[in-house]
């Protein structure tokens, strides 16, 4: 593949990732097309970063040599890729499109399949480090895909990615968020358990908090949510919604590769509690709110 020079591009999907992942790049000297499915949002950040925004994912992409979606689910990746007005129908040839949603393995399969037969790449590139990740440009990009596109949009993910790694063949940033999802589902809720518990005892959460994560329990979870959990608040950081969507990836994907993950599997049905009381877009960490009752 021929080096891929990179001064254009276009970002589709301007939500609490994808907004500041585009900031990164326009304070970068790039110069970037935005297209947001509700019209202020890419109106607001045209106002905030300069640069262009697009009618259609099509139309973003027209002109870009590398184009970025960062959406919700399966369908709505469909919708902004394969959709009557969607980018793949826009794509130049020999350029670069890469998803940072997390969505299935399948569907990272299907894309890089129909790209390839329409001449361009895809890769598939799911972020882990959540809002503050992407504000600080902090993130660790999970990328599957072909290694010498990976290498034309390495330095380019760089601008918001701390670690940019290729695990493979496509499909296989998905699967490794699928680990990452996996790791942290009983984490977090061993570490609502252990607060809830700490609460009960009447010791001061704060100092037990100090304590326990200088030892063997630390983890980026209780550094950053064991004492918001104590405090109850939930209303930042990654939506209970979207741990659901990504909990029910990983199952899914375990039905065919036989790994067992029975408590994923019950920390999936937490979250479906946590979204029949209405808290689907609270945090992940509200679990903790399951067991104050
Ligand atoms: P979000 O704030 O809800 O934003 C979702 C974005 O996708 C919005 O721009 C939305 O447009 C757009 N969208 C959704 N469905 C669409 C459709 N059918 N057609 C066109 N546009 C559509 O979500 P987010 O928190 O940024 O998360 C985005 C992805 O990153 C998800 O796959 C999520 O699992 C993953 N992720 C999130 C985090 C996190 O901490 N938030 C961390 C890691 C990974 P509108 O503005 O019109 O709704």
């Amino acid at each position: 593949m021929a080096e891929i020079s990179i001064k254009k591009v276009a970002f589709i999907g301007l939500g609490v990732m994808g907004n500041p992942m585009a900031g990164h790049l326009a304070r970068a000297g790039l110069e970037v097309t935005v297209f947001n499915r509700t019209v202020a949002k890419a109106e607001s950040w045209v106002e905030r970063y300069g640069g262009r925004r697009a009618a259609t994912s099509r139309e973003a992409v027209s002109d870009a040599d590398m184009a970025f979606s960062c959406v919700g689910n399966d369908d709505d990746l469909r919708d902004v890729a394969l959709g009557p007005e969607g980018a793949f129908a826009g794509m130049k040839p020999g350029s670069i499109y890469v998803d940072h949603s997390t969505v299935s393995a399948g569907i990272a399969r299907e894309l890089y399949e129909t790209a390839r037969l329409m001449g361009f790449h895809f890769l598939d590139a799911p972020v882990s480090g959540g809002q503050s990740g992407a504000e600080k440009g902090a993130l660790s990009i999970m990328v599957g895909g072909d290694a010498e596109a990976f290498e034309s949009a390495r330095a380019v993910m760089a601008r918001y990615g701390r670690t940019v790694t290729h695990l493979g063949g496509p499909g296989a940033g998905q699967l490794t968020k699928m680990v990452n999802q996996i790791a942290i589902a009983g984490l977090v809720q061993a570490l609502a358990e252990a607060m809830n518990f700490a609460v009960r005892s009447g010791l001061a959460a704060d100092r037990v908090i100090e304590v326990i994560s200088k030892g063997a329990a630390g983890s980026w979870q209780l550094d950053n949510r064991a004492a918001t959990m104590v405090e109850g608040r939930f209303d930042f950081g990654f939506a209970v919604d979207w741990m659901r969507k990504d909990l029910q990836i990983c199952l899914d994907e375990a039905r065919r590769n036989g790994a067992a993950l029975p408590v994923t599997a019950l920390v999936e049905q937490f979250y479906g509690l946590l979204q029949k009381r209405e808290c689907g877009r609270l945090d992940s960490s509200s679990l903790m709110k399951l067991l104050a009752e």
